[in-house]
């Protein structure tokens, strides 16, 4: 299943995709982790609704516990549909092994308390999601971790930060909502010179438009919430890395018990099945989406790194495959008010949290997240009250525009 990563006669427009980009996608999201003959002879994998396993007799225990025999014991360490689906993200990803979590937090959350001890010190770039950094800076230092945070993408002050403390560098790239994007080997590049793991939240790029692992960098994390399941209707979280480093966070994850229901497992790997194709509309449309509002006499200015305009193009040109469904864009000469007018006229989009589900999502991050922030806080953050973050979904793009214009010209 694994063919060179360019292929000239792929039907990718392989004059755009950099190097090292698999062009087997759909052929893992359809078949990887799967066994080609499924029990009951059923092209899907069941879903096993067992909290637990049975063994034949006390022999098969010991033989279990001696690992002559490879099964299942508990749901709290695993299920059947969740080792396909593992297997399935290891695959896409290019690593060797998966470890699935409830939610994107709690595999953040899992990641970081299987590999940090007291007077350990983790280092932000300073755009990542608030509750992760919530989560370092509120209760890691509970357990005596300190958090330091440096501008993102300054890669300087981010290896001037590391200290004989330090265990891992942390970042997401692109960034929300500001879509900064990473140079992944030079992030890479610091951790293995001071010996320093990295980490990579990739969730708003997903293994289709960025190879954190090709990049050297250790663990990436998505929160599979997102793009992976794809249809808003299910919460799940994603830790990939080598099998040496993930065992324990395996071990910890069947102790914290931040596992899914076997239905929740299926919907994910069912979402997964689609996985390329959806991607492809996201990036049309995310793509089609900036350019309308770049030329509208509206907006004075539009985050997206598929734009020239953008600070980070060349990097992203360089490293993605493609920019994702989100777009963030500033009302020209908008209060609060006139920009919500915005959110509010708007008819295929529906105003929520989240993004990377088929259905395009708008909010207007002032009031969705940062309502109880300081103005002070807020421009700290960069979050103007003039700000709006789409979602783009995979309705056509021609329909999508057409909204955005009349939304733009009501309001
Ligand atoms: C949503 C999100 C998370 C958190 O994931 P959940 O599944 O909501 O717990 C983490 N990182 C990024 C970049 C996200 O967008």
């Amino acid at each position: 299943m694994t063919k060179p990563a360019t292929n000239p006669s792929s039907k990718l427009p392989a004059d755009d995709t950099p190097e090292g980009f698999a062009n087997d996608v759909s052929t893992k999201a359809v078949h990887a982790g799967e066994a080609r003959q499924k029990p009951g002879n059923s092209i899907t994998d069941p879903i096993f609704c067992a909290s637990t396993y049975t063994f034949e007799d006390t022999q098969s225990i010991i033989d279990f516990i001696e690992q002559k025999q490879q099964r299942e014991e508990y749901g709290r360490y695993g299920n059947p549909g969740e080792r396909v689906v593992e297997q399935k993200l290891a695959a896409l990803e290019g690593g060797e092994d998966a470890v699935l979590y409830s939610s994107g937090m709690a595999a953040l959350v899992g990641l970081l308390m299987s590999k940090l001890s007291a007077c350990d010190e983790v280092i932000f770039f300073d755009e990542c999601y608030h509750r992760s950094r919530e989560f370092c800076t509120k209760h890691m230092s509970r357990f005596g971790v300190v958090t330091r945070q440096v501008r993102a993408c300054d890669y300087d002050a981010m290896e001037a930060a590391i200290t004989p403390h330090t265990r891992m560098l942390i970042s997401e790239s692109p960034t929300n909502p500001h879509l900064s994007c990473v140079d992944l080997e030079q992030f890479a590049d610091i951790g293995r010179r001071h010996g320093v793991e990295t980490l990579i939240d990739a969730t708003l790029a997903t293994p289709y438009n960025l190879r954190p692992i090709n990049a050297g960098v250790d663990y990436v994390l998505h929160s599979a919430t997102k793009y992976l399941g794809g249809h808003n209707d299910l919460l799940a979280g994603v830790v990939v890395g080598t099998k040496e480093n993930m065992e324990s966070v395996r071990n910890l994850r069947g102790i914290m018990g931040a596992v899914n229901g076997p239905q929740n497992v299926y919907l994910l790997s069912r979402g997964l099945k689609t996985f390329e194709l959806r991607m492809q509309r996201h990036n049309e449309n995310g793509l089609r989406v900036a350019q309308f509002l770049e030329n509208h006499p509206r907006v004075e200015q539009v985050y997206y790194p598929g734009l020239d305009s953008h600070p980070h193009h060349q990097i992203a040109k360089q490293t993605m495959r493609g920019y994702g469904g989100l777009v963030t864009f500033l009302v020209k000469d908008a209060d609060w008010r006139a920009t919500a007018n915005v959110v509010d006229a708007v008819k295929i989009p529906r105003i929520a949290p989240s993004l990377g589900g088929v259905e395009s999502l708008i909010e207007q991050p002032l009031v969705m997240s940062y309502y109880e922030c300081t103005p002070e806080q807020r421009s700290e953050y960069g979050i103007y009250d003039n700000m709006i973050r789409l979602s783009c979904g995979i309705e056509n793009p021609d329909d999508l525009i057409a909204d955005l214009s009349q939304a733009l010209e009501l309001s």
